[in-house]
């Protein structure tokens, strides 16, 4: 039998935490016109939006690589940072905050302003609040435009799903959308349920933006290569499947274990190999099913 001793609110921090981050790499593409995705470790995905306004990013990945994202934004531009906006809470999507938004405007949902007003205490470790300019400084629910470099940026929050507060950040003329960690490309999502989380909410949420949105556009998640709607589709499609073998399993009476010990999920194993394995993704929809 397989057991895990982690709770899952602990998953994010203690699986980044051991590691060696000098040699962490930062790739660098183009996503659609002006909008650049850089890859931050193979593991975080921040948009960045370049022209004569100055800079706009989406997400600061972890605290440890703030220097190198810094210096892989100002390879594309020499204009300064105006906004940073953050899709959600997580330290792997705020962490280099103090780096990235200092002297810039940050928005977020305001779940993002209290989560990062405290220290976060995890077990044995404590990981004290960043600075007060690390902090959003516009905070919405609802929609915001935001009209620069020659874009009406959409900022939509989209309640519930991975955490209370995820934010969409859509360029209509670049055709491109960061839809947060409501994209983990190809692997099993994490779901924060502390904070909001809710993994058929969060199914509902993609349904929503596949939706929504064109069909000609490139969707960034945090996680994961760039799709297209297509393989977004796909990827919806086998999450769902994945769904209803729990959801029937647990109504013929098996419990987490048993579906565990069983590997009812095993042709999904691929979608494991990021950090939610199949026995995770069990647990994490088990009490909603
Ligand atoms: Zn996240």
């Amino acid at each position: 039998m397989k057991t895990f001793f982690l709770p899952l609110f602990l998953i994010p921090l203690t699986i980044f935490a051991q590691r060696d981050w000098s040699t962490a790499e930062i790739t660098s593409s183009e996503a659609g016109p002006g909008v650049y995705r850089l890859f931050v470790d193979n593991r975080v995905s921040v948009l960045v939006q370049t022209g004569d306004d100055g800079v706009l990013v989406v997400d600061a990945a972890y605290a440890q690589t703030g220097e190198k994202l810094k210096a892989a934004i100002e390879k594309l531009s020499d204009k300064p940072i105006r906004y940073l906006i953050n899709t959600h809470l997580h330290g792997d999507h705020t962490g280099e905050n103090a780096i990235i938004g200092q002297g810039a405007q940050i928005i977020a949902h305001p779940s993002v302003k209290e989560y990062l007003s405290k220290d976060q205490v995890r077990g044995e470790t404590t990981i004290p609040a960043p600075p007060v300019y690390a902090s959003p400084d516009i905070t919405l629910e609802g929609k915001m435009t935001l009209d620069f470099n020659g874009e009406s940026i959409e900022i939509l929050h989209l309640p519930g799903g991975h955490t209370t507060g995820d934010l969409l950040v859509y360029f209509p003329e670049a055709k491109v959308i960061h839809v947060g960690d409501l994209l983990f490309a190809g692997y099993f999502p994490y779901v924060d349920v502390s904070n909001g989380g809710n993994p058929l909410v969060y199914i509902k949420n993609v349904a929503w933006i596949l939706e929504n949105y064109p069909d000609d556009i490139t969707f960034i998640g945090g996680h994961g290569p760039a799709f297209s709607k297509n393989q977004m589709r796909e990827h919806l499609s086998a999450l769902n499947e994945t769904i209803e073998i729990v959801k029937n399993a647990k109504a013929t009476g098996k419990t987490a274990e048993q579906m565990k010990d069983s590997r009812i999920l095993k042709q999904w194993e691929s979608f494991g190999a990021f950090f939610i394995t199949e026995d995770i993704w069990i647990d994490t929809l088990y009490p909603f099913l």
